[in-house]
């Protein structure tokens, strides 16, 4: 079973859920239009279904290796990598002045999530591009953008990020590579990078480094931290890469999966770099590229719960089995094979919805006529990033463990894919911040800073959703109920969030998200089926929303009580105790 870009679900996601043709109505955006939409979806299918998924396998067997200093991407990928660069792909939102698309988000968004359902291993490639141009068009001076961002937005040029360090993890404030000034406007670089996505590669002419490091006078902590771009070839005024800068990948790490994607020890021994941003100023304009990243790398969970979700119907319904009630004798007649499609179809088409919606606010963001609307925007998509984030790859995960349950002993067997789908999304839960820290950033700051203003608006949201089925006919009764319990559920563990301890915020966190995302998943769902009312598709959008209102989102009631617990059950027992 080879992917097959699910078009029309994206485009009903897209306009008919989270109602994105909006922004085709703005003046930044006018060219975003149903019309456009549809022709890049198109472009980009073509390219994922038949440049990039053929060549997935081939990144799994036959990993990027070092080789004499050298590394060398598995066979196909740097065709395929051209591919992506020469459709204008890797600077789709990319400011025009700079040789960049000028599109939205949303529409990057699209594009990404179906280079990962087809290559994850390869698209982090271009995402982690995408991060870097918007990192440089928000914080470099004038000449870097010159220099750099026509390269990027063309994709000749590929940009990393380089915050790890061995004893600098989630503990980014730890890190201690240092940048000493030249005297001539540029920076030595020294220190050692670790984990670095595509630190080295054989796919393109030159890679940027984003290397956060600290100035000789830099205070600890995170406030001391500065932002530079060094590159591995130091190129001259018109974009040539001239001489090797003093850097190296001094070997890869061999990984659960992801195996196309050289993840690299970084060694900079004096390396020439230049300040991107204020001095000390490095974690906000690194903040930058990390926020796309973040919603990226849930875009990445979402694009395998597709591709997993697809992969298991097909075998599903080949795979003869026993007798099914509906006799069709295919293991898709049998009642706990339903259960696990369903469940992998209602959570895919929910964290799609997320994650759109999330796109469209940070593109709003920008957009929205009004300072006031910009401002709600901001505040709605950091609220969201998190959850895209966290939910779409935990997500990601989930399905495609429930993928391999589908295809049974088969699933274990290597050559289905099933199992290579479960290896590569692993990391995405880990990688842009575990997914642990971004429940702790959702009940912290993203809490705090509106004192919930945000959460209980996106609470009123759904519970609208509730408000408009109950009317909507006795086969939306249920459907309507367990959404407006859903965001009965969400409305309280947000009041306990906002009077608690910071500890026992902390310890709710991860309860406290997935509560957040299965509330506004059931929501977006109903949404759809209220959308299709009266259309072919009715039927078919209902039932998975009942499903999910009936099946899923009463998980609320249960997550609300663990979110509300405190820290205090945590820490009933010492270390010593609880490692006995
Ligand atoms: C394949 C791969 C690719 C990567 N690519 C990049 C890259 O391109 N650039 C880059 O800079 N880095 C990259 N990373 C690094 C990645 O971002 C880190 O692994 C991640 O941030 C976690 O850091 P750590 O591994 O040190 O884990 P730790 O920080 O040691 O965390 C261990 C555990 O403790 C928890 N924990 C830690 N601190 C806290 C806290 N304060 N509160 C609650 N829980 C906490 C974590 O959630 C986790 O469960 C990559 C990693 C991998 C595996």
């Amino acid at each position: 079973m080879t992917y097959r870009a699910p078009l029309a679900e994206m485009e009903f996601c897209a306009a008919r859920i989270v109602g994105q043709d909006l922004l085709a109505e703005t003046e930044r955006f006018a060219e975003a239009t149903p019309e456009t939409r549809s022709a890049i979806l198109d472009e980009a299918a073509k390219l994922c279904e038949g440049v990039l998924a053929p060549v997935n396998r081939d990144g799994d067997l036959h990993p990027a290796r070092l080789e004499n200093g050298v590394v060398r991407c598995p066979p196909g990928f740097r065709e395929a990598y051209q591919a992506i660069a020469e459709g204008g792909w890797v600077g789709i939102t990319g400011d025009p002045d700079y040789g960049g698309m000028g599109l939205p988000q949303c529409f990057a968004t699209f594009v990404n999530e179906m280079m990962a359902s087809s290559c994850l291993a390869l698209s982090l490639n271009p995402l982690m591009s995408q991060g870097q141009i918007e990192a440089l068009e928000h914080h470099a001076s004038d000449e870097i953008k010159n220099l750099y961002l026509p390269k990027l937005n063309a994709g000749t040029w590929n940009g990393t990020m380089n915050l790890t360090e061995p004893q600098a993890g989630s503990d980014v404030g730890a890190l201690s590579t240092r940048a000493e000034p030249n005297g001539d406007g540029t920076y030595a670089i020294t220190g050692q990078k670790i984990f670095i996505s595509w630190g080295d590669h054989d796919v393109c002419e030159n890679i940027c480094h984003l290397v956060l490091a600290r100035l000789p006078d830099a205070a600890p902590g995170t406030k001391g931290i500065s932002l530079f771009i060094v590159p591995k070839y130091l190129p001259d005024a018109d974009g040539n890469p001239g001489p090797a800068n003093a850097l190296k990948a001094v070997s890869l790490e061999h990984k659960l999966g992801l195996h196309g994607s050289p993840t690299a020890v970084m060694e900079y021994d004096r390396a020439t770099g230049w300040m991107v941003g204020a001095p000390h100023g490095g974690m906000a304009a690194m903040f930058t590229m990390m926020n796309n990243a973040r919603l990226g790398v849930g875009v990445e969970g979402l694009a395998i719960a597709e591709a997993a979700t697809q992969k298991a119907m097909a075998f599903a319904l080949e795979r003869r089995q026993g007798r099914t009630p509906d006799s069709s004798d295919t293991i898709i007649g049998h009642a706990d094979v339903r259960r696990m499609l369903m469940t992998m179809k209602a959570l895919t088409q929910a964290v799609r919805a997320i994650c759109y919606d999330c796109a469209f606010s940070l593109d709003m963001a920008r957009a929205a006529a009004s300072e006031d609307d910009r401002e709600a925007h901001s505040r709605r998509g950091a609220y969201l990033t998190p959850i895209a984030k966290a939910f779409g790859t935990d997500t990601g995960h989930e399905v495609a463990h429930l993928g391999i349950q589908v295809h049974g002993g088969m699933g274990f067997i290597e050559e289905t894919g099933a199992a290579q789908l479960a290896r590569d999304v692993r990391v995405a839960a880990i990688y842009e911040g575990t997914n642990g820290i971004h429940a702790m950033d959702l009940v912290g700051r993203k809490l705090s800073v509106d004192n919930g203003a945000m959460a209980r608006s996106l609470i009123a949201e759904i519970a609208a959703t509730g408000a408009a089925l109950a009317p909507a006919g006795a086969e939306f009764a249920p459907l309507a109920q367990a959404i407006l319990a859903a965001a009965e559920q969400a409305a309280c563990t947000t009041d306990w969030m906002l009077a608690a301890q910071m500890n026992d915020r902390a310890a709710g966190a991860s309860p406290y998200l997935r509560l957040m995302a299965l509330a506004l998943g059931t929501h977006y769902l109903g949404r759809g089926a209220l959308a299709a009312r009266g259309g072919a598709e009715a039927a078919a959008r209902l039932a998975v929303a009942h499903f999910f209102a009936t099946q899923i989102a009463p998980q609320t009631t249960a997550l609300a009580q663990a979110a509300t617990q405190g820290a205090a059950p945590l820490y009933a027992l010492d270390a010593e105790a609880l490692s006995a």
